[in-house]
């Protein structure tokens, strides 16, 4: 009798964000459990809306969108996100170095699957977001993690990078504004990344969606600006900036020195042919949203709602006993960190699960960043704060009882 098993090429790859946990969860929905769900950032289910205008702009759209477009995007659209990128300090960016994606995770995979063969490395920060470890050991390369310092501000540790390279490595990522963790690279962190990159012959693959989402009044930095030699992929879109994640609206921009990667760019071209190209009514809005003042900007400052759910869940998981985290600058994700000792915490996927099962919230356990002691979980705040309260109190309620051994 045949059987049929997932391809071996799938062994090693996990993404846990939608992964077993969440299963579980899904199995209670089913069951006509209600589940807080602090695992996806997500932000629609939770109440916010799209700008009117875009949605008014889409809908227009639709009855001359149709067809196909070319498979790097519309013309229009790829115009306007040159015209970002020079806005952001990226000088050398033409419309032909654009390709837009169903999402950036599309084109995080495709940006991979162009360029790694067996034995390839790639430097992936840990914790990471899922997608690229994943992308990376499914192109066939691996993901060798560099650590990010939770003591710093959970930034790049940059001798860990350093020790990590070998002759293999073709490529560093960055996540900048960082999920899960929220942190914001300062300018001076991110040229000590351009330099090892620029003195091994790296290219710097650099996850920017967060650019516009950050509290605080600091400023984003793209790195790809501050090193405009170096081939550096920008990976950008609408799907939290512009709150519309499901329409599914991104892109990558490549940049800098492409003379030695002919080769990779040809791929690149060949899997933007093969897919051939992204959803056309969600490219159309791409000019208007990256025009409009963002309607998000207001939800970042004080009095806005992303501000003050930020404020509300970092003092309250503060406040828990066992529990401390870093201040995140932006996005709307923190990384918590359990003290496993007092809880005798050896399974970080097992407590979330136990959570779950006792307290009808999910949240992501740190092993599903690939951050390897079992003593992190991930939070998304996105909920009212008195959602988060809840959450908060019942976890508080959870920890003042809970021993995993
Ligand atoms: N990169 C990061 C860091 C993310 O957090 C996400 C989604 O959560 C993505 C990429 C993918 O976003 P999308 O495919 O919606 O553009």
């Amino acid at each position: 009798m045949k059987t049929f098993e997932k391809s071996a090429k799938l062994n090693y790859v996990c993404y846990d964000i939608r992964g077993p946990v969440m299963d579980e969860a899904n199995k209670m929905i089913d069951q006509g459990i209600d589940i807080l769900k602090l695992n996806i950032g997500n932000p629609a289910p939770f109440g916010f809306r799209a700008p009117e205008e875009l949605l008014r702009l889409m809908n227009e759209n639709l009855c001359n969108t149709e067809g196909y477009s070319d498979s790097k995007g519309l013309l229009s659209a790829r115009k306007s996100i040159v015209e970002y990128c020079r806005k952001k300090g990226i000088h050398q960016v033409t419309t032909d170095d654009v390709y837009t994606g169903n999402g950036v995770s599309e084109l995080i995979t495709l940006s991979m699957q162009g360029l790694l063969n067996p034995g390839d490395e790639i430097l992936v920060p840990s914790p990471d977001y899922p997608l690229w470890t994943a992308s990376v050991t499914l192109a066939g390369g691996s993901a060798v993690h560099y650590i990010c310092d939770e003591q710093s501000e959970w930034y790049p540790d940059i001798q860990d990078i350093k020790s990590k390279i070998t002759s293999r490595t073709k490529g560093i990522v960055v996540i900048n504004p960082n999920n899960p963790t929220g942190a914001l690279y300062p300018r001076e962190l991110l040229l000590e990344i351009t330099e090892l990159s620029r003195q091994n012959g790296l290219i710097i693959f650099a996850d920017e969606i967060y650019d516009r989402l950050v509290l605080d009044e600091e400023e984003h930095v793209s790195i790809a600006s501050l090193a405009p030699d170096l081939l550096t992929i920008t990976f950008n879109g609408l799907s939290k900036s512009h709150l519309i994640a499901g329409y599914r609206c991104g892109w990558m921009c490549l940049c800098g020195d492409k003379s030695f990667a002919k080769g990779y760019v040809e791929g690149i071209n060949l899997l933007s042919s093969m897919r051939l190209c992204s959803n056309v009514p969600a490219q159309s809005v791409i000019s208007a949203a990256l025009d409009m003042e963002e309607e998000t900007k207001q939800l970042l400052v004080p009095g806005g709602r992303v501000y003050e759910q930020r404020e509300y869940i970092y003092h309250a998981l503060n406040a828990i006993p066992g529990i401390s985290v870093v201040k995140p600058k932006a996005a709307f994700y923190m990384f918590p960190k359990i003290d496993t000792k007092r809880f005798q915490i050896e399974d970080d996927e097992r407590f979330v699960l136990d959570f779950l099962k006792e307290k009808q919230i999910l949240l992501t356990h740190g092993g599903g960043f690939h951050w390897e002691t079992p003593d992190h979980f991930r939070v998304v705040y996105l909920p009212e704060i008195n959602q988060l309260k809840t959450a908060c109190e019942k976890l508080s309620d959870f920890l003042s009882y809970y021993k995993q051994k």
